[in-house]
């Protein structure tokens, strides 16, 4: 028989959503257990300055509001397990989570797993992925003083991360399938002024460049398909950064939470309460639409407020 540990609260994932959710239910004496998964403190650890949380008006480093998020929540007695849950069985009370094969117990759940960049999806960028193509400027960048990189995407990630990789980078272009951006006007701005971000309109990476000799690969480029003439065209760089987007983090839950089309956990209106009663999700992985950290600690809130009153009523 595995180990098993009953808590009243578990929280899965450790995002702005998570450890809001913990730090609620651990000042109601619910004595949360927090499974941080693999990138504990969630997406924001992986940005730079976090401009619009407020409370900060100078800003704040991502993993800096993090480190401060999770000791308000271990201050009331939150505690965090820095591992990632394999699976879950939510078919009957207590919730069975099984984590580095241990079974814990749950009363309730809370979900706050978050979303993942996503990723094109063609062979020769997964080839790459490590060897010059990134999905995380703030992690990568570093690497590319004084070389040429290629940003994909035209959200308010893809400035984002051009702006900060021209800290590095001697020049950065970004590429976009439309002629129009989607990021903010604010940030839209800050790129165009910048002197070293230029822009490719109307194209899509066709291809990842590069040699692979006897497993030592080397990067060189991308194939840039023009979507509006067709033609294709190599460009030499050094690094390429996916920015286009986020998927939900809900593997683990298919078949059993109700989802939308895309994967991201359906809740019941006015209410973090997903179709498994004890069961709450908060944060990105239930949220489409908005995706921000102060939006996700919110609907962590919510998620501890209706895990308490569950308990009340439910024992
Ligand atoms: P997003 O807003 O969904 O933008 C994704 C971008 O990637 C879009 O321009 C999209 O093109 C493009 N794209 C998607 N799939 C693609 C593909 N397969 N190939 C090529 N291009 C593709 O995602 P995001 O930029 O990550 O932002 C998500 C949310 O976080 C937004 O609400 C944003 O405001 C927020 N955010 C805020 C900040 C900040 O305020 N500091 C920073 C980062 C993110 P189309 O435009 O043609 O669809």
């Amino acid at each position: 028989m595995p180990d098993t540990h009953h808590h009243k609260v578990v929280v899965i994932g450790s995002g702005p959503a998570g450890l809001t959710a913990a730090l609620y239910t651990a000042r109601a004496n619910l004595c949360p257990i927090v499974f941080e998964g693999l990138q504990p403190g969630g997406q924001l650890t992986i940005t730079t300055e976090v401009e619009n949380y407020p409370g900060f008006p100078k800003g704040i480093m991502g993993p800096e509001l993090m480190d401060l998020f999770r000791e308000q929540a271990h201050k009331f007695g939150a505690q965090s397990v820095y591992q990632e849950v394999t699976s879950v069985d939510l078919s009957s009370r207590p919730f069975k989570i099984v984590s580095e094969g241990t079974t814990y117990l749950g009363d309730t759940v809370i979900v706050s797993t978050g979303a993942s960049a996503k990723l094109i999806g063609i062979p020769s960028e997964a080839e790459y992925m490590g060897y010059g193509v990134s999905a995380c400027a703030t992690c990568d960048g570093f690497f590319f003083k004084n070389q040429h990189v290629m940003v994909i995407g035209g959200g308010d990630t893809a400035m984002e991360e051009a702006t900060y990789l021209t800290k590095f980078a001697s020049k950065v272009t970004v590429v976009h399938r439309r002629n129009e951006l989607r990021a903010s006007k604010v940030m839209q701005e800050r790129a165009f002024e910048n002197p070293k971000i230029e822009f490719v309109w109307d194209s899509a990476v066709e291809e990842v460049l590069g040699r692979n000799e006897g497993g030592k690969k080397t990067f060189t480029g991308v194939r840039l398909k023009n979507l509006k003439t067709g033609a294709s065209t190599d460009f030499n760089c050094d690094g390429l950064f996916l920015a286009i987007g986020h998927h939900p983090n809900t593997k683990l839950f298919k078949g059993v939470l109700d989802m939308d089309a895309v994967g991201y956990l359906v809740t019941k209106p006015r209410s973090t309460e997903t179709n498994v009663a004890g069961v709450f999700a908060a944060g990105d992985v239930a949220d489409p639409t908005y995706r921000q950290a102060v939006s996700a600690a919110g609907s962590g809130c919510m998620a501890a407020i209706d895990a308490e009153r569950f308990l009340v009523h439910h024992g």
